[in-house]
């Protein structure tokens, strides 16, 4: 253990603690998007086949209740006492404490199975060891041999416990999740209360072998049950998306989500959550064991992942359960049918209890659940140490005996409705899906230490010292309610994605930083990179990845109403690094200002100028189209749901000379990016902007082909609009982004376009654009020599290449004008005497006005003006990829990256 993590360690207390606040309306949230499945469930074909998967997933936990039931019962049946000899003291926790021992074997390899195998292999290999150990049991002859099977049993539970908890919480409908998952942990209950009755019934068999064979052998039921229910149960959607299997995963979402629907809202949103978590968690490489104490977010899930399992098996669940014959007993209840009817009564008792926890989670809420559970548990274990004392003095004494056996039930149902009920439920939902394998494995750890610890101890002890035993867990109960207030953070209403990152709130450091190390050699480097081709292999499996995302048609499309919680404020940004590496952060946007508005982006373009910032520590992206999500309360000119685009500025100070003079994209003290609001942009799933600058996308344009005007259109929309007549010659030299823009622009405003290109190649797509005239310059140094028909009137350079204007001089009109539009460097050199003589101008330019962007937009949208787009993922790789595209320069002709594929 190095110094860092021990520090980390140490630093978990200083931590703040969670407050509840009216402010966090995430605590009220409904899940609000369109579903089309009947609000009653049992009326909805493919919700029933949701519960039912999710019924027999169940049987897991029935067979881990049963199993931990089993011994207590077994005790309670004379033959299993006389085959073994009756098993006492040490010898007993020893016997017992062996199904702990294959748990802690399966430790290390739990999550492996769970993450690579998949889900529903995991739990068919976990059923078929724990039924092996199960048989072994059944017919043992010796204590070896039963020894032997409760170990192998306990090598394969914990196998398909943790399978099904995963699985339940990843396939069950949103609606029905709280309620679902919570109940998995009634099924235990239910399973401790079978093996009671059936050890009830055995005992008619009096003296047969079978009164206690059959008992272990009936453990066997459950394995076969979920067996048999894997046949009809699906894999998890969340696994199959982190396998690459998109279209499997969203034909499951549909099925048991939406009765098929694929474009169903819910299913959508759904989709692009998991997709878009997983993808985020890939890029980051998020699976180290020491991320789970990493951040401060991953260091409180692990802090209240402990106490959340630790609590629930030590706070006394070990008395309630394994040992309540002993208690019953230490309390004068001695008769064996009694003990059975009142185990059996309790099996009853602790059903009812965990089903109201889990029924009322969603409600009540989990914090309050664990806060209500842990005092009632305190108060009543206060009443039964005292009694018990009492009772040790008025031995027979009956009211005492039954003060002590109510008190008992009533300490028992507040821990059932509490701890027990959100055991699965509130384990799995604080872990984001990377590190739930592993978290799941420390979590088996705890698991097992603790059922060892009580299973030999609890005996014991209680032998031991008797009531005074409980005073240990009177103090472990009060430290417990001070940490779990402290610590335990609230995470009902929306989709387990969401309550996941609730840890990671207010944490505006990203998360994840870092490039995981099988993609680093995408980044752009510092250096010169040859070219893409060197990586065209992992180019093209992340395109595979990718395209099997976007083939499902309309599968990820984000709608207006979809982000209706303050959680969609947490944001996936890729953004520059001083070593110009690409690299992913999560950033968390404070509150809105008054004249702020919150947009979900869904398509960026990616631009020249985003190449000069791949050094800077900064979110890149300056050509982005997104939905309204959010505004401030000032904002009155986009509303909620509105379609809107961005370019470069983001504010201007609306008070200079050049913003009185509408010429706003001169003001000099604006806010650009690159140079303010540097975590803010359009690479980005939410990005914050000023009202001002934010255009309204007109609904004929598809989004793919607004992205790129933001910026590249309106830098070539802007010298056509002021200085080009109907009666003009334009000239567009170079055809690429802004070039093939320019061209349908000119040619749809009516006027000649005649292109100069040094590739023949392009001479069809120009002509096809709108170009009347084609002009090869490859190997020319006397332009007269062009044969152009006319002289040019307007010339717009729309290549990055250091051109020498000189060059275009002699086809130039007297007083033509030249419009240099891309960002370069270093001078610009024209022949003097020729400009003086034909009154040549050469002129900058840049961007356009808020007025003219507004009309750029509305002209392209009448006109048709499309932009020909390269289409990447916004996802780390695709960004690193568009970037080294862009740089090598062979994008044709502009990229658009975009979390989705639908437009
Ligand atoms: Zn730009
Ligand atoms: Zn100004």
């Amino acid at each position: 253990m190095n110094a860092q993590v021990l520090w980390d360690l140490l630093s978990i207390p200083f931590l703040p603690p969670f407050r509840p606040s009216k402010q966090n309306s995430y605590l009220n949230a409904r899940i609000p998007w369109q579903n089309n499945v009947h609000r009653q469930w049992w009326r909805d074909h493919g919700m029933r086949k949701n519960v039912l998967s999710v019924v027999l997933l169940y049987s897991a936990n029935f067979q881990l209740g049963y199993d931990e039931t089993l011994f207590n019962s077994l005790l309670a049946l004379p033959v299993w006492n006389r085959t073994f000899n009756d098993p006492s003291g040490s010898r007993l926790g020893l016997m017992a404490a062996y199904v702990s021992f294959g748990h802690m074997l399966t430790v290390p390899v739990i999550h492996m199975l769970v993450d690579n195998l998949g889900r529903k292999r995991a739990i068919f290999l976990g059923c078929i060891i724990s039924t092996t150990g199960g048989f072994v049991c059944t017919f043992s002859r010796t204590e070896f041999m039963f020894n032997s099977g409760r170990f192998i049993i306990g090598i394969g539970q914990p196998i398909s416990q943790f399978g099904t908890m995963c699985l339940i919480n990843e396939l069950v409908h949103p609606r029905l999740r709280g309620a679902s998952s919570a109940l998995n942990m009634s099924s235990f209950c239910v399973g401790g209360m079978a093996t009671v009755w059936i050890a009830f019934f055995c005992l008619r068999w009096g003296n047969s072998d079978w009164q206690w064979r059959f008992v272990t052998l009936a453990q066997n039921l459950a394995p076969i049950t979920l067996l048999m229910g894997l046949f009809v149960t699906p894999e998890s959607p969340r696994w199959l998306i982190s396998q690459g299997k998109h279209d499997e995963a969203l034909r499951i979402l549909a099925k048991y989500h939406a009765n098929g629907n694929t474009e169903d809202e819910l299913v959508q949103q759904e989709f692009h959550e998991i997709a878009a978590h997983i993808q985020q968690d890939i890029d980051a490489g998020n699976v180290h064991w020491r991320n789970l104490l990493q951040s401060a977010g991953n260091r409180r899930r692990m802090l209240v992942l402990t106490l959340a399992v630790s609590g629930t098996l030590v706070l006394g669940s070990g008395i309630a359960r394994n040992y309540s014959t002993i208690v019953l007993k230490s309390i004068g209840i001695k008769d064996p049918a009694r003990i059975t009817a009142i185990n059996g009564g309790l099996g009853f008792w602790f059903t009812i209890w965990t089903s109201a926890g889990a029924l009322s989670a969603d409600k009540v809420g989990r914090r309050t659940l664990y806060l209500g559970s842990t005092i009632g548990m305190l108060l009543s274990l206060c009443v039964i140490t005292g009694l018990s004392a009492l009772f040790e003095t008025h031995t027979n004494n009956t009211p005492i005996a039954i003060g002590v056996l109510v008190s008992f039930f009533v300490f028992t149902a507040f821990h059932q409705a509490g701890w027990t009920a959100l055991y699965s439920l509130y384990l799995i939902e604080i872990l984001p899906f990377s590190i739930r394998g592993k978290a799941l494995n420390w979590t088996n750890f705890i698991q097992a230490s603790s059922v060892l610890s009580t299973n030999f101890l609890d005996p014991i002890a209680l032998n031991a010292i008797q009531w005074k035993y409980y005073l240990v867990f009177i103090g472990l109960e009060v430290v417990y309610l001070g940490l779990v207030w402290l610590f335990f953070v609230e995470t009902k209403g929306g989709t387990i994605e969401q309550a996941s990152i609730i840890f990671d709130r207010g944490n505006s450091k990203p998360a994840s930083p870092t490039v995981s190390e099988e993609h680093k050699d995408l980044a752009i480097p510092a250096i010169q990179r040859n070219s893409i081709n060197t990586n065209r292999q992992k180019i093209e499996r992340l395109y595979g990845r990718y395209m099997s995302v976007s083939s499902v048609r309309g599968c990820v499309r984000p709608s207006s109403s979809s982000w209706a919680t303050t959680m969609g404020l947490e944001s996936i940004q890729f953004c520059g690094s001083p070593c110009g590496e690409i690299v992913q952060k999560t950033f968390v946007h404070p509150e809105l200002a008054a004249d702020e508005v919150a947009v979900k982006v869904t398509h960026s373009g990616l631009c020249g100028t985003d190449l000069h910032f791949v050094t800077t520590d900064m979110v890149l992206g300056h050509e982005a189209i997104g939905i309204v999500h959010s505004i401030g309360s000032d904002v009155s000119a986009v509303k909620v749901g509105d379609r809107v685009g961005w370019g470069y500025p983001n504010w201007t100070c609306g008070k200079c000379e050049w913003c009185l003079r509408g010429e706003d994209n001169y003001c000099p003290n604006w806010k650009i990016y690159g140079l303010a609001d540097l975590e803010q942009g359009g690479l980005s799933s939410v990005s914050v902007r000023k009202e001002q600058w934010l255009f309204k996308i007109p609904e004929s344009m598809s989004s793919e082909d607004a992205a790129p005007l933001m910026c590249g259109g309106s830098t070539v929309w802007t010298p056509l609009v002021n200085h080009v007549k109907p009666y003009h010659r334009v000239g567009i030299v170079g055809i690429g982004g802004l070039g093939h823009l320019a061209i349908q622009f000119a040619a749809k405003m009516g006027v000649e376009v005649v292109v100069f290109s040094a590739t023949e190649s392009k001479r069809g797509e120009a002509l096809q654009l709108g170009a009347k005239e084609f002009y090869l310059t490859q190997n020319i140094d006397d332009y007269s020599a062009l044969g152009i028909t006319k002289q040019i009137d307007r010339l717009i350079i729309c290549t990055s290449a250091k051109l020498n204007l000189g060059l275009f001089y002699p086809i130039l009109n007297a007083q033509a004008m030249i419009f240099p539009l891309t960002a370069s460097d270093g001078e610009l050199t024209v022949p003097y005497f020729a400009t003086v003589r034909n009154g040549l101008h050469i002129s900058g330019s840049v961007i356009a006005t808020r007025f003219m962007q507004k009309k750029a937009l509305e002209f392209a949208a009448r006109n048709g003006v499309h932009v020909i787009v390269e289409r990447f993922p916004m996802t780390l790789d695709g960004v690193q990829a568009a970037m080294a595209r862009l740089r090598d320069g062979k994008m044709r002709y502009r990229a658009v990256l975009s979390w989705n594929n639908n437009d």
